[in-house]
């Protein structure tokens, strides 16, 4: 029986729990598509899924995110060709040499873009672009709070609302992240302690229109006190934990702030969705208008590296696992 490495975990835990082992290779059941992956993207749901914030089957292979060449088909599936360049944004398995994508969420890459910049682009710029259209439709002259300015969504966020046309605030932890956030189109770039305080002066005391929070437990009460009556907060991570209940009633003193918590998944319910979001990124890519950074590639063998820098704030943009 054919075998694949992939990375797997049999218990849950801190990065020490990730092992690359021999497994059986996938066989692709009906609507599914077998893919040979070239690149698979590291996010920080990976994490939460190691450490046992969202439960797992176990064992388990470990990621959702990549970009690969069609390998192989099940039964049913139409408009794909075997060896055609395609990307996926959750797929159960992805950190491995082949993995089986269903149809529906495969999608195909134009040229012009590659395979790695494919999978660095697929969660996160799919994320960044539901924020910045529909949690929140920018428009010219919008005021914005962006948390981790040089993170792998905060650099395509930023970017993005600038297209746009909104002013744009970001918080870093260190000069190099934030000289990264300032050449993604950043107006303002300030440490997390000065967001509130620079929020306030720069919109002439009003606050900003909508803050985009992924830090969560460390930056929540800040974020909500940087923004205007009936502003919007969007709480879309925990890089530094969860935040804890919350009591509606704050929204209420605060000044008619609106509160919401998205996923992806809810902005991409069905397949045109998917569709028309990925062709707008593409285009952005193709066009010259979105640059997306990845920040470090790694091979298999060094995924807990991956998942340490990831968690321990060393990164930057997008990192990559190469099978
Ligand atoms: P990032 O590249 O943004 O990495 C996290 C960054 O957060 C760090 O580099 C760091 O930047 C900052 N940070 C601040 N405090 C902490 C802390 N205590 N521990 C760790 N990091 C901290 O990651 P991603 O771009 O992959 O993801 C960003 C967030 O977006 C995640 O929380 C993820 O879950 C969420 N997400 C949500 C989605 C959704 O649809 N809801 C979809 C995709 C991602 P600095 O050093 O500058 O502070």
């Amino acid at each position: 029986m054919p075998r694949v490495r992939a990375v797997q975990i049999e218990k849950t835990g801190g990065p020490e729990v990730l092992t690359v082992a021999d497994v059986a290779a996938p066989e692709p059941g009906p609507g599914q598509v077998l893919v040979d992956v070239e690149a698979a993207g590291v996010n920080y749901i990976d994490t939460y899924r190691r450490g046992g914030v969202y439960p797992l089957q176990l064992p388990a292979v470990l990621g959702s995110e990549g970009a690969g060449r069609v390998a192989g088909f099940g039964a049913g599936v139409r408009g794909f060709e075997l060896g055609q360049l395609v990307a996926w944004k959750e797929a159960p398995g992805s950190y491995a040499e082949q993995v089986l994508v269903p149809a529906a969420e495969l999608v195909p890459v134009p040229e012009g873009v590659d395979a790695h910049t494919a999978a660095a682009v697929l969660l996160q710029g799919l994320t960044a672009h539901y924020l910045c259209t529909d949690t929140y439709p920018v428009t010219g002259g919008t005021w914005a709070l962006v948390h981790a300015g040089a993170g792998g969504v905060g650099l395509l966020l930023t970017q993005m609302l600038k297209l746009r046309g909104a002013m744009v605030l970001t918080t870093t932890s260190t000069p190099e992240k934030a000289e990264l956030s300032r050449r993604a189109g950043a107006d303002e770039v300030v440490g997390y302690a000065e967001a509130t305080a620079r929020a306030r002066e720069l919109t002439g005391g009003r606050g900003v229109d909508v803050v985009y929070d992924s830090v969560g437990k460390d930056t929540f009460d800040a974020s909500l006190q940087a923004l205007r009556p009936r502003g919007l907060m969007v709480l879309f991570g925990g890089s530094s934990g969860q935040v804890p209940p919350f009591d509606v009633q704050r929204l209420n003193t605060a000044g008619s702030l609106f509160l919401t918590r998205p996923t992806l998944g809810s902005y991409t319910q069905t397949r045109e969705e998917l569709l028309a979001r990925t062709e707008e990124v593409f285009g952005w890519i193709a066009a010259g208008d979105l640059d997306v950074r990845v920040g470090h590639t790694y091979r298999l063998e060094d995924v807990r590296r991956a998942h340490e820098d990831l968690e321990g704030r060393r990164t930057t943009g997008k990192l990559l696992l190469i099978p």
